[in-house]
């Protein structure tokens, strides 16, 4: 109902770029190969994002706005095996409960599907154009959450944050082509042609990201690739580690200090490499359903992780001459 979709709101929208990532993530689970993301005033005037992938079928489209329909997962024993970045249904009922939103969706075959909702309210539905793929449109965020809209820091902050959640999703998806546009500004743009090398370029630039040392180690239970920056082009703010886990991006405590331990003497103190790992491993070990955000995650043998994350990091640089 209304009332519970505002509440889920709270936590799976907390901020444009919450609503960015969901979206995105949507698109990558439909197995978009092109992802356009365009926001105005980051994101209160509008948040557009049209991708090329699946659609949705004319007959599901108002069921993807109801809550915890999901199409991704069918049992209980799915959400301990999870392998879509979106499984828990509350998204787009959760967005469109705070905004008016426009959905033009395909398949490919047979007309498209576009449906208006104001504040979760179905407005309008008719016919749309058959080009395959899906496109949203948000506008008047928060509308009917007044704290909320209060809640929100300064454009250029919220424009930052919207950035780091794209430079992210851009990492882990090198095959994909995304743009970025801001106000009309471009401010990321990725080839999609799988070289991840030449996405951290761009997000960290050339000088920072020359001389890239990487790793590939497999224990066990995990593979862990590691694309890790020279240690002299640290940083102050933890926030350049950039942790996945089968593709969705996680904090993890215990992650975070592996890697720490890996530089360990390579920084100095307080300071953070700029690296991007990316851990793949059996699902059923993962716990993702652990905050509606999914960033959280709890992990099976944990230590294990770590100290492949660590050792295979020392290695790679003793290996390197810098
Ligand atoms: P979840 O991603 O957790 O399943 P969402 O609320 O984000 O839930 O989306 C609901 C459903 O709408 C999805 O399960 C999917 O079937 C459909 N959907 C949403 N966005 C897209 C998209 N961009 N392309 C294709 N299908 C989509
Ligand atoms: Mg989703």
């Amino acid at each position: 109902d209304a009332l519970s979709n505002k509440i889920a709101a709270g936590e799976v929208v907390e901020r444009p770029a919450s609503i960015v990532k969901e979206l995105v993530e949507n698109a990558l689970d439909a197995g978009s190969t092109s992802i356009l993301v365009e926001l105005t005033e980051a994101g209160l005037t509008s948040i557009r994002v049209v991708d090329n992938g699946s659609g949705i079928p004319a007959d599901d489209v108002e069921t993807a706005f109801l809550r915890h329909a999901t199409s991704k997962i069918q049992t209980d024993r799915d959400l301990f095996n999870i392998h879509t970045l979106g499984f828990r249904g509350e998204a787009l009922p959760s967005i469109a409960s705070v905004s008016y939103l426009t959905m033009k969706t395909s398949t490919g075959t047979g007309a498209g599907v576009e449906l208006q909702l104001e504040g979760g309210k179905l407005v309008k539905r008719a016919a749309s154009p058959t080009r395959k793929g899906t496109e949203l449109i948000i506008t008047n965020l928060f509308y009917n959450t007044p704290a909320r809209l209060k809640y929100l820091k300064t454009s250029h902050t919220e424009a930052g944050h919207t950035s780091d959640v794209m430079n992210r999703l851009a990492m882990s998806n090198p095959s994909v082509a995304f743009e970025y546009i801001h106000n009309e500004k471009q401010v990321l743009k990725t080839s999609g042609n799988g070289d991840i090398r030449q996405v951290i370029a761009q997000i960290y630039g050339r000088s920072v990201a020359t001389k890239l040392v990487s790793f590939e180690e497999s224990s066990l239970d995990y593979q862990v690739k590691g694309f890790l920056c020279r240690p002299e082009v640290n940083r102050s703010s933890r926030q350049y580690l950039s942790v996945y886990i089968n593709g969705r991006y996680i904090r993890n405590y215990a992650i975070a200090g592996a890697i720490m331990q890996g530089y360990h003497t390579l920084l100095p103190i307080g300071r953070f490499p700029i690296a991007v790992i990316q851990i793949e491993m059996n699902p059923t070990l993962i716990d993702v359903n652990v905050h509606p955000s999914k960033m959280e995650v709890r992990l099976s043998k944990e230590q294990e992780l770590g100290v492949l994350i660590s050792s295979s990091i020392k290695k790679a640089f003793q290996q390197t001459r810098l």
